[in-house]
């Protein structure tokens, strides 16, 4: 298979073998498609085209630029389960988080058609009308990670389409293939040059986070990139929104119901194989349970089926690429000297970048698996005795995207979340995330909002329209 990227509302590239990438399946280390070579000319033509694109598209009425993106929401809803078979060749997770991924994608593309950008009337008196606009920036780079192959790009294209500006995506590497796929099935009805994709070894990011025609990076990613784009967008004075990295800690009282609570805890933590921003990456249990949360975990992890996404019944699939596998093998490596495997490990009967869930206990804070961001199927549990301390040690990180805390005295647990230096705070619940729901990191975990109307409004620059009367 090899997929065309789009410029212009031309599908561009060559299939020819030095001009072409490589996609790999993580479940078989076999090529299984290819993408074109992107290079500097294309990522040119590519904001060239977007710039062109922009005037005409900022014209365009908010409805029928919200009909558009619902009309992109039917195309991800139509071919669902095709593009989900695709997600999990390139990308190895189980068809149905494959097939949740895409429901998500409409969902989140439906409530950002609903969305509209709006200014307020700050005075409007005999002397003055003064009022805010919310305008378009121009055109915008999301520049994307390999975790959710679908969802993130359109995180970026949803509300930036909505909000009036043109878009260059780039995919990340090892992930081009069903992004591709469905914005060449949306260039039927799309605007030449609103939506253009064009596909890098991991070399075409600079490019555009230093193109003087870019008005906005959009970015989600590990926070090293981030502080990377962050400075390379200050020479043009870019705007900037940074989802990054996390690591995020949950914290389980004495009071919880063990069963229920592992079981929320394991869904929320190894959910994409651990290849989640907001997944759960550090557990901090009360002492008086610690034992019977690391056994009931132990239970669950021991009842995962690890496998190729495509084969009924995985619900584990691999590591999505080798380079992050060698990372997550180094940390597992190191977690077994530092503290008790008590299940999982590395699949080595078999082809692909297979891991089964790991649960490690007697680590502790300073630990590399508890301060470092695992992004793998590897869940550190560390005992805690004393609810005052716990809280300093969850801050003590230099990311804050994520945070959840677990208690039957609600209020208890709500008085410990609330000074959690975290985005996100849950409690009793993981995940929750939605189009409506703010999503913003503190620390090194990012800068702005995505999602709901304040993530729409990073899309777009305030003008004040002051007149005299
Ligand atoms: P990454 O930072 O390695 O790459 C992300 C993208 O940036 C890729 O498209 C890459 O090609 C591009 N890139 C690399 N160097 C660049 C540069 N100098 N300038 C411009 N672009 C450049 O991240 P990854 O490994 O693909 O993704 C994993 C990370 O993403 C994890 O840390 C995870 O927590 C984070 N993440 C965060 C969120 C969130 O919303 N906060 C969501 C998903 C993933």
């Amino acid at each position: 298979m090899f997929q065309k990227m789009l410029i212009d509302g031309k599908l561009v590239g060559k299939d020819s073998k030095k001009k072409r990438i490589k996609v790999i399946n993580p479940s078989t280390e076999k090529t299984f498609a290819f993408v074109p070579k992107g290079t500097k000319k294309h990522i040119n033509q590519a904001v060239a085209a977007a710039k062109k694109a922009f005037p005409a598209w900022a014209a365009t009425s908010q409805k029928k630029r919200q009909d558009i993106v619902n009309k992109m929401a039917d195309v991800v809803a139509d071919n669902a389960e095709m593009l989900a078979r695709l997600m999990v060749k390139e990308q190895g997770k189980p068809m149905p988080e494959a097939m949740g991924e895409m429901a998500w994608t409409e969902g989140y593309l439906r409530h950002y058609a609903t969305l509209s950008a709006k200014g307020r009337m700050i005075q409007n008196d005999d002397d003055f009308k003064i009022e805010t606009r919310r305008v378009p920036l121009g055109v915008v780079a999301g520049i994307c990670p390999w975790n959710f192959p679908v969802l993130v790009p359109f995180w970026k294209i949803g509300p930036a389409l909505v909000a009036g500006n043109t878009i260059v995506v780039k995919p990340a590497p090892s992930t081009p293939v069903t992004i591709l796929k469905i914005l060449e099935l949306c260039n039927k009805f799309v605007p030449a040059g609103v939506i253009n994709a064009v596909t890098d070894e991991n070399d075409l990011g600079p490019l555009l986070t230093d193109h003087p025609d870019v008005a906005k990076v959009s970015f989600t990613g590990s926070s090293e990139t981030g502080k990377k784009i962050m400075a390379a967008a200050a020479g043009t004075v870019k705007r900037v929104t940074l989802e990054l990295g996390g690591n995020d800690p949950a914290i389980v009282m004495p009071d919880v119901d063990v069963k229920a609570t592992a079981a929320q805890i394991y869904g929320g933590a190894f959910l994409n194989a651990g290849q989640v921003c907001l997944a759960i990456k550090r557990l901090y249990v009360h002492e008086k349970i610690y034992d019977e949360m690391c056994d009931e975990l132990v239970k669950l992890a021991k009842g995962a089926i690890v496998g190729d996404g495509l084969q009924q019944g995985s619900t584990i699939g691999p590591i999505a690429n080798a380079e992050q596998f060698k990372k997550v093998k180094a940390l597992l490596k190191r977690a077994k000297k530092d503290g008790k495997v008590l299940t999982g490990g590395v699949v080595k009967s078999k082809k692909g970048y297979f891991i089964k869930p790991v649960i490690v206990r007697d680590v502790k804070d300073g630990d590399d698996i508890v301060d470092k961001e695992q992004f793998g199927p590897i869940l550190p549990v560390i005992k805690f005795k004393d609810i005052a301390k716990v809280g300093k040690a969850a801050n003590a990180s230099d990311y804050g995207l994520g945070a959840s805390v677990w208690g039957k005295d609600v209020k208890k647990a709500t008085r410990v979340a609330e000074k959690l230096q975290s985005g996100s705070v849950w409690v009793n619940q993981a995940l929750n995330i939605g189009p409506h729901i703010p999503m913003a990191g503190c620390k090194a975990s990012g800068l702005g909002v995505e999602q709901s109307t304040e993530g729409l409004e990073e899309y777009t620059q305030i003008q004040v329209l002051n007149i005299a009367r």
